[in-house]
């Protein structure tokens, strides 16, 4: 299957590189390239580079690289079909294709989600409409999620008849296996389909991109169905552990502040956008995964917690700093007053809930005041015991110089000598912290071979014409200029993705760097570099020349060399040089 060649690089042609990776990842412009964390690997600076005018990224990290339909492809984990269909749509662009229609895999997954967008809107007029909905309504209203909220945040009602939705979608012509497929509904025992979610107030869950993919379903005061929430099981389009409820509407305000606060509920992201501090999500019905902070590194690197963190159980200190050290986030946590959750807040004080997540402390300090706060202090027996439970607490943290200050603090609060507790905190064996090298850019990066490479790229009419195969002495930057000389000769496609198409995977790695290359040298200074060098190593090599023609020739290029940094002759200086180059260059290179 596929689609004409035509429509791929009219996709390309309309779609800015760096505007669909912003969708993902924070960049920045330094130089001419845009530069962010790199979403494929965790890093702590920015290796990422992404160019408008080749439509190229490469990281120097983990060396992902490729364009902007590749990068489509591995952040999304969909094909280069679904790819090329999702920035189609985006540029509004109308795809022709070729024998065989969808993949399989694409049209299964296209049927899927059409299913739970069609749930998503059933639901949710349900909930606005319907008779049947008004305590639904009621219920939300009372907690101040009617009206706009709802309709923002797509709310829903399900109502309590065991298939209508099943009987809708069926008419709809969704097939029964895609409804029991995303978790809408199941064959019972009578072998019919019967809805899953059953009068309870629906919450739907969307990819961050806005697909829908899964429900949260909540039921009605009154109810006698002992589980307050049920949740979609996993589907081949719903993950669990790499989706955050609300991320979708969060993004951008995430991106702008850098900073995301992670609840534990729907009604506690709906919450903090009510509030005025849209950019909160929550994990669906699972404690926060390494994956989960793995996509949120993608939008920011400080990570508020508001949820009781203490309740994160056993080992989600030790989680918490070995993200912060692995992802190169930070994680503190908000405090809020009485034991109320946000979603409380929102309604009540409003105000306080922002407050809350200015006033977030880092994660040691909130477990610490916690310990503190909970011990008696009054006998020497007391203040020993909290010494060392406090001590316990900060031992936790990797980082001995937090705990030699935290352990301070705490000498002072028990009457302990400071350098008896700093003691304490510095004998913690600490565990090494794992974090490969990055690997460098291989050393011909700033080569003028490597940098002509990157300007015929980015320049071609002001370079090429100064360039022959002679001044490439590096064998690899000559096989890629060939490559790129042979590619400029095909009418159709960019040329780097003609040169790419038949690249050696040597060739292949140095033009994927040479695309996104930082590079603003004037293009013919380069050039004459590259003939002054070329030049001058030909004719070290030409020893013992007899030919007394050849011998003036030689003599008449020494001469020229000298002239070749005027501004005044210096290009015509050039154009001779390469004609010697072009006939004597080519016996003498090894
Ligand atoms: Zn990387």
């Amino acid at each position: 299957m596929g689609f004409v060649e035509e429509d791929i690089e009219r996709v390309r042609a309309a779609t800015s590189i760096v505007e669909v990776i912003q969708g993902y990842v924070a960049l920045r412009k330094a130089g001419r390239n845009w530069v962010g964390l790199c979403p494929f690997h965790a890093e702590k600076s920015g290796s990422f580079n992404v160019r408008e005018e080749t439509s190229r990224y490469k990281c120097f990290g983990c060396q992902a690289a490729g364009d902007v339909f590749t990068f489509v492809q591995e952040i999304e984990h969909i094909d280069f079909p679904a790819s090329v269909e999702k920035l189609a749509a985006r540029s509004n662009i109308t795809l022709t294709y070729t024998t065989g229609g969808e993949g399989q895999d694409r049209s299964r997954r296209k049927q899927l989600l059409g299913a739970m967008e069609s749930a998503v809107e059933w639901y949710h007029q349900r909930l606005l409409k319907s008779p049947d909905a008004r305590s639904a309504r009621e219920y939300l209203r009372d907690r101040g999620l009617a009206g706009d909220v709802a309709r923002q945040f797509r709310l829903g009602y399900a109502p309590d008849e065991w298939d209508a939705l099943s009987s809708y979608l069926t008419e709809q012509g969704f097939k029964a296996d895609v409804l029991s497929d995303v978790g809408l509904a199941f064959t019972n025992k009578s072998n019919r389909l019967q809805d899953s979610f059953r009068a309870r107030i629906m919450f739907p869950i969307f990819s961050d991109n806005g697909d829908a993919v899964a429900f949260g379903g909540r039921i009605l005061p009154g109810s006698t169905d002992p589980a307050k929430y049920k949740n979609s099981a996993e589907t081949k389009i719903y993950f669990k552990s790499k989706t955050l409820y609300g991320m979708n509407w969060a993004k951008s305000d995430v991106v702008k502040d850098d900073q995301v606060i992670v609840c534990e509920g729907y009604t506690d992201v709906i919450g903090f956008h009510r509030s005025g501090v849209p950019r909160a999500v929550a994990t669906c019905g699972t404690s926060l995964t390494e994956e989960h902070v793995r996509m949120m590194k993608r939008f920011a690197t400080k990570v508020v917690l508001a949820f009781d963190a203490d309740k994160a159980g056993q080992g989600a200190a030790e989680k918490f700093y070995a993200w912060e050290e692995k992802y190169q986030v930070r994680v503190s946590v908000a405090r809020f007053p009485d034991g109320k959750d946000p979603g409380d807040l929102a309604s009540s004080d409003p105000q306080a809930l922002a407050l809350a997540i200015k006033d977030a402390v880092p994660f040691l300090r909130f477990r610490l005041d916690r310990v503190i706060a909970a011990q008696p202090q009054r006998t020497p027996e007391d203040r020993a015991r909290l010494a060392s439970l406090a001590m316990q607490v900060i031992n936790e943290h990797p980082d001995v110089n937090v705990r030699k200050l935290y352990a301070g603090e705490v000498a002072t609060i028990v009457g302990l000598p400071v350098a008896d507790l700093a003691r304490l905190a510095e004998r913690r064996s600490t565990q090494p912290v794992i974090s490969p090298p990055i690997p460098r850019a291989s050393g011909d990066s700033d080569s003028a071979e490597f940098i002509a490479i990157a300007l015929l790229l980015q320049t071609w009419d002001a370079i090429a014409p100064w360039l022959i195969e002679d001044l490439f002495y590096s064998e690899i930057p000559r096989r890629a200029f060939l490559n790129l000389a042979h590619a400029a000769e095909v009418e159709q496609g960019s040329l780097l993705n003609n040169a790419l198409a038949s690249a050696d995977p040597e060739v292949r790695e140095l033009l994927e760097r040479a695309a996104v290359a930082d590079i603003d040298i004037d293009p013919p200074s380069v050039a004459l570099s590259l003939i002054a060098v070329g030049v001058r190593r030909t004719l070290s090599q030409r020893t013992g020349i007899v030919d007394p023609v050849e011998i003036l020739e030689d003599r008449a290029a020494r001469l020229e060399l000298e002239k070749l940094d005027d501004p005044k002759t210096g290009f015509v200086t050039a154009e001779s040089l390469l004609r010697w180059l072009g006939i004597r260059g080519t016996t003498t290179r090894g």
